[in-house]
């Protein structure tokens, strides 16, 4: 079925990430038209853009990848642990043209505006190129994690060499060997592409602002039997992530952290150690709600960072003290720490020496010059709102999404928004979105999304839209949950702490991807409780 040209659809999606391809392939199978706009040139989202030396996922391969079809799961085989950034796109084409998408999006297209005709509540949607479009539903499958930033540095835009984001990283890839290089940033992206850049580079400055708790990742191949073993059982190991509290076939150990020995407690620590990755942070499950457990995990996590790094000096500037480990999401790497050791790079703690400006040559800080020849921007995204805040967004009344979220998104289970009918978000602000993995939260969604649009023509309903009861109890709900554990302790993007001006609030749902799914399902089965189903 193609409907790329048609004016008026039923379904328009905003975005061809994994969220937006698997809307596309869910909501054909319904029998509805669908158009997909994509910004960019090709699909893939955040596999298409972060580029950079070392990108890769830190959710397993086999766990990071779509579970609606056996056949894909099946024939699909990822060659390492954590894939990179090339396979993890190679996948993404290989299923769009496994389910026939290509003809369903339309790309270097992008959504500047979706408004509400209140009379027959339908939406119009405006796009860069003049096209406008029709459609009853609109699903903003745009990602958390879209919107990079670029920090204003005084000069910056005076530096005559290059200057590369990892978020926009040239296709051709780039070879620092013989340059002097400058990263700015130490989060995800700067501790995944520091120990590669750092091979190439004459002279590495690391510019650091906050010290990051990161983890060695383990990355190493698949055996062949370790993926004939996990293709057997994916029914088990997929059942087990929909449980879960992070959308991974993960079990936290059966006691509270301070219930064990101290032996047990080491050694439990060192079992997921070993086994490397995010999970480190859920090694007990109470580690991210008392802080006396957190402790436990911290001092651990030290004493294993100083023991890889020479220099006792750089280590504490390298060692987190200001946040609880894992309330800003972990870093996971492959010798970042180590990279210290080499007599190229060279750490610099923005916070000690605060960097002053840009200059056409290189870099001043608050005591001293630092000259460079490239320049590299890790510093992260405007996450959760600074893709949606993009799209002029119209509802009932005139009433802007914007304007609405000024002191923080407002949501009823990151997906519907109250004032805005037939509108869905797809990993929205007040689900577990980034908290989990993103595969199957989209999954989840999207499945979410489906049945709603079902149970609507199934009732002959016109449209279906969050209370404003019901967003504002379930934002109340997300805020105690969060006040609850540790996070809001940490500045993290998570609490929008990264973007000057921006509200701070925890914006997501902290409750566990299981316990989520439970209550979208509970408000579905009730009708979709919380929802007003509007007639005809
Ligand atoms: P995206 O992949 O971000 O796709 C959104 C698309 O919407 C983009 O292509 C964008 O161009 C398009 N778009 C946005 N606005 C418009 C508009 N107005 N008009 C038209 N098009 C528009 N998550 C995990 O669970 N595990 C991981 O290991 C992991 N690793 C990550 C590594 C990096 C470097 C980053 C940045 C994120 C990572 N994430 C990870 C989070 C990641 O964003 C999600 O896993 C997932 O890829 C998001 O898919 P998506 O389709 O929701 O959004
Ligand atoms: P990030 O975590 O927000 O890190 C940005 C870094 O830039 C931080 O160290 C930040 O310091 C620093 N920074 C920002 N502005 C600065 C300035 N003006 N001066 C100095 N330093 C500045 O962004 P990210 O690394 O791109 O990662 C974002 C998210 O994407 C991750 O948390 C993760 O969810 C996802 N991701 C995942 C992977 C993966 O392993 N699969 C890889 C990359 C990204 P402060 O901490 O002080 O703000």
């Amino acid at each position: 079925m193609s409907t790329a040209t048609s004016s008026r659809v039923d379904v328009v999606v905003v975005g061809a990430g994994f969220a937006g391809l698997y809307a596309l392939h869910k909501f054909r199978e319904q029998g509805h038209s669908v158009r997909v706009f994509e910004a960019a040139p090709e699909m893939g989202g955040t596999w298409y853009f972060n580029r950079y030396p070392g990108a890769r996922c830190d959710v397993e391969s086999l766990d990071y990848c779509y579970s609606f079809s056996d056949e894909l799961q099946q024939e699909w085989t990822w060659s390492e642990k954590y894939a990179s950034q090339a396979e993890i796109l190679e996948y993404i084409n290989w299923v769009a043209d496994k389910l026939d998408l290509r003809d369903g999006i339309t790309f270097n297209t992008r959504v500047l505006a979706t408004v509400l005709d209140e009379d027959t509540l339908t939406w119009t949607v405006t796009t860069d190129s003049g096209e406008v479009v029709t459609a009853r539903f609109v699903v903003l499958a745009t990602g958390p994690l879209s919107s990079p930033l670029t920090p204003d540095i005084p000069g910056l835009d005076t530096f005559a060499g290059d200057v590369y984001h990892t978020a926009h990283w040239p296709h051709g890839g780039v070879d620092f060997t013989g340059k002097r290089v400058a990263v700015i940033g130490t989060g995800s992206s700067g501790i995944q592409s520091i120990p590669l850049i750092a091979e190439q580079a004459v002279q590495l400055y690391v510019f650091q602002r906050t010290p990051n708790y990161s983890v060695p990742a383990g990355n190493r191949p698949l055996t062949a039997e370790e993926i004939t073993q996990a293709k057997a059982t994916y029914d088990e190991r997929r059942r087990m992530s929909w449980r879960s509290g992070g959308g991974s076939p993960h079990l936290a150990h059966p006691k509270l952290t301070m219930e064990v020995t101290p032996e047990e407690r080491e050694e439990a620590f060192e079992k997921r150690w070993q086994l490397g990755g995010v999970l480190f942070s859920k090694t007990f499950s109470d580690q991210m709600i008392d802080f006396e457990a957190n402790e436990e995990a911290r001092k651990f996590y030290e004493r294993k960072i100083r023991a890889v790094i020479e220099d006792p000096e750089v280590a504490e500037l390298l060692i987190p003290n200001d946040h609880p480990i894992g309330t800003k999401r972990i870093c996971t790497d492959t010798n970042y720490f180590q990279t210290f050791n080499r007599p190229n790079v060279e750490l610099i703690s923005v916070r000690k020496t605060p960097i002053e400006a840009v200059e056409a040559t290189g870099i001043v800080t608050s005591q001293a010059r630092y000259d460079v020849d490239a320049l590299v921007l890790a510093t992260g995204f405007d996450a959760m709102t600074g893709t949606l805040a993009k799209i002029d967004i119209v509802g009932r009344g005139g009433q802007r999404l914007v304007d609405d979220w000024t002191d923080g998104p407002r949501t009823y289970l990151g997906l519907g928004v109250d004032g805005f009918p037939n509108l869905f978000l797809v990993s929205g602000p007040g689900s577990p979105a980034v908290l989990a993995n993103m595969v199957l939260h989209a999954e989840a969604h999207i499945n979410w999304i489906a049945d709603a649009i079902g149970y609507l023509d199934q009732r002959e309903l016109a449209a279906i839209e969050a209370t404003t009861d019901a967003v504002d109890n379930w934002i109340a709900e997300c805020n105690r949950r969060a006040d609850a554990t540790l996070f809001p302790r940490a500045n993290s993007w998570y609490m929008g702490a990264n973007v000057p001006g921006k509200p701070r609030v925890f914006m997501l749902f902290i409750g566990g991807f299981g316990a989520y799914l439970d209550i979208c399902s509970e408000v579905a089965d009730a009708g979709y409780k919380g929802f007003d189903l509007i007639a005809r």
